[in-house]
């Protein structure tokens, strides 16, 4: 089987301080906490920001180069910047998609509109559009962020009309209350809609995070893990660090003799540039 990329989703958007102690905020936290998964074997980051002052998620580039340049100096991970403008805020396009001139060699692309508490993740057929073009033009890959099915077949459709390029990478978000769920099943159905050269990567969201992990450890895909996705290392024992996630997923592909990609490794297997 081909080596494991993990995947470090370091605080997302939304997770409070009063959701958890230890979620990275100020971009020095952020950026410690990916070396810290970078030591502990990631070979990626996931990299949304936050707004110092508030808490808050933001879009805004300085704050990201605060976070980008002490990564580029100390590790050779890949980035994966978000694109996702604050899910429910829905940040005007260019904001969003200011993040690429950072050149990262990897940058989420959310598939669709999806439903999210009382409000909407907005991703309109318009957005796709731009952002496929956006990354196609500056040279970096999309991670092709599938919340149900229809994502997918949303993919393959730009990928039709020359927007995305093969191989795909898709990262499959398994849990949210309002789209796919975190079963095998479902896990197994997005599974069989993916093309055949395409490369994988899926989570589930809180206390469906270990099983998906390991069944996508299991059948030849990637892993992601990190505070973005879920807090609990189990129930009631909040991680104090993103590393620690990292760790447990190097310990369980250890046992079942899967190795670890080190990031030139992840490059190869993702054909980054
Ligand atoms: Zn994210």
């Amino acid at each position: 089987m081909e080596k494991l990329i993990i995947t470090a989703a370091i605080t997302g958007s939304r997770i409070t301080r009063e959701a958890t102690p230890y979620i990275p905020i100020t971009p020095e936290e952020i950026a410690q906490s990916a070396i810290e998964c970078w030591k502990a074997g990631a070979s990626v980051v996931h990299i949304h920001v936050r707004d110092p002052e508030t808490g808050q998620g933001t879009q805004n580039i300085d704050i990201f180069r605060r976070v980008v340049e002490p990564l580029r100096q100390q590790t050779d991970l890949i980035l994966c910047l978000t694109t996702s403008g604050i899910p429910g805020r829905n940040l005007p396009t260019a904001e969003r998609l200011a993040v690429l001139d950072l050149k990262p060699e990897l940058a989420s692309f959310d598939a669709g509109s999806i439903n999210l508490g009382n409000g909407v993740f907005s991703n309109s057929p318009a957005f796709l559009v731009e952002a496929a073009g956006s990354m196609k033009e500056k040279g970096v890959k999309p991670e092709l962020e599938i919340f149900d099915l229809g994502m997918i077949m949303t993919c393959l459709q730009l990928r039709d009309k020359g927007l995305l390029q093969d191989p795909l990478y898709f990262q499959l978000v398994l849990g949210t209350p309002w789209g796919a769920p975190a079963s095998l099943k479902s896990l197994v159905h997005l599974l069989d809609h993916l093309p055949e050269n395409s490369d994988w990567s899926a989570f589930g969201v809180g206390k469906d995070h270990l099983p998906i992990a390991m069944a996508a450890m299991m059948s030849g895909g990637h892993v992601r893990v990190g505070m973005e996705d879920n807090l609990y290392l189990k129930k009631g024992v909040l991680a104090d660090t993103n590393a620690r996630f990292v760790e447990r997923i190097v310990r369980i592909a250890g046992e079942v003799g899967r190795d670890i990609a080190s990031p030139t490794e992840a490059r190869t297997i993702l054909k980054l540039n």
